[in-house]
């Protein structure tokens, strides 16, 4: 992750530690995944034995791994930093 936004400046880590609240957030999609993956097997594979169910939480949970790091990041960024988009912003020439 970049220090700084390359077009405007802003600073992408606020405060030192900032992005140890992105934990939980990442967290809370991570519990999303479980859920609806636990869901769709009770229904769609017409409840599993209990492996595999683990099997497949856990591969998900991997597979999205990329994705809530970046999103929890951003969120985090939103939520808390201070952040705002400015769709009308024009960067100035550096
Ligand atoms: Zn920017």
């Amino acid at each position: 992750m970049p220090e700084a936004c390359q077009v405007c400046a802003q600073a992408f880590e606020p405060e030192v530690g900032f992005y140890w609240g992105a934990m939980y957030i990442s967290y809370g999609f991570s519990t999303v995944i479980v859920a609806i993956v636990g869901v769709m097997l009770y229904f769609l594979a017409n409840d599993p034995e209990v492996w595999v169910y683990v099997v497949a939480v856990a591969a998900a949970v991997l597979l999205f791994t990329p994705l809530m790091f970046r999103y929890a990041r951003a969120v985090m960024l939103y939520a808390f930093g201070g952040t705002r988009y400015d769709a009308g912003y024009a960067p100035r020439a550096m």
